[in-house]
């Protein structure tokens, strides 16, 4: 049998991360385990202080638990090297974050085409072509050419989609990603984003306090003080 087919995308098995305060211990996450399989929409909520961060920043292997182990399609990264998990992040994972991070120099185009200039087995028109791909379905065709001070703020979190997909990652990640726009333009990406897993199958994970964003996804895992307390 093959180990990656069968193997869900994330599984978490007894994630405990505590950070060091001085002479103090702070619990941020206390046993956490759930499994990220193909093709789910699932939202991670829980309110300020609850873990999201810690949990997303440990899924997306740029942070390690105290103890326990993450699986990305069946390995176990702890036995990785940073230039292991380097790669995994760039091969497998796309993150959008809350505060878009952009490249304000760099067009839409050139931002979403970053990710792709790691990839050195893509000639230039496929990496063009991919990149043209991620802008259409994120419905920013017509924007290419723009800077991000000349785009909207939903319009710039729509680029950051596009750069988070534009690798085929098996799962993208997004920590808080409406948390900087007005409600109706938060609906509206996670339209998107919505749409991407209904048509292309993209595999999400995000983060958010809001209760009504949460209605809109298939499955929620709630959080707690550090605890899976919904899944
Ligand atoms: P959320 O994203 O849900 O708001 P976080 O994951 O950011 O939650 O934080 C969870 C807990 O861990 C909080 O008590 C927070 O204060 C603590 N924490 C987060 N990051 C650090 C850090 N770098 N050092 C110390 N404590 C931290
Ligand atoms: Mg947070």
């Amino acid at each position: 049998m093959n180990r990656t087919e069968n193997a869900a995308i994330v599984s978490l098995r007894t994630v405990r991360k505590e950070y060091r305060l001085g002479q103090t211990l702070v619990p941020a996450l206390r046993g956490v385990s759930f499994d990220i399989h193909r093709g789910e929409f699932t939202a991670l909520v829980g309110s300020s202080g609850s873990g999201k961060s810690t949990l997303l920043n440990i899924v997306g292997l740029v942070d390690t638990p105290t103890s326990g182990a993450v699986l990305l399609e069946g390995e176990d990264v702890s036995a990785l090297n940073e230039r292991g998990l380097a790669r995994l992040r760039n091969q497998k994972l796309g993150y959008v974050f809350q505060s878009f991070n952009l490249i304000p120099v760099l067009s839409a185009f050139e931002n979403v085409e970053v990710p792709l200039l790691l990839r050195k087995e893509l000639s230039r028109d496929e990496r063009r072509e991919r990149v043209a791909a991620a802008l259409e379905d994120v419905g920013l065709g017509e924007h290419a050419r723009k800077r991000p001070d000349t785009l909207s703020g939903g319009q710039r979190q729509r680029v950051a989609i596009a750069r988070a997909l534009v690798g085929r990652p098996r799962l993208v990640l997004a920590d808080e990603p409406t948390a900087n726009l007005d409600s109706v333009t938060a609906h509206t990406i996670i339209d998107v984003c919505l749409e991407l897993n209904a048509k292309r199958g993209v595999t999400f994970l995000f983060s958010t306090h809001d209760e009504k964003l949460m209605e809109r996804v298939s499955r929620r895992i709630r959080i707690q003080d550090g605890r899976v307390v919904e899944q």
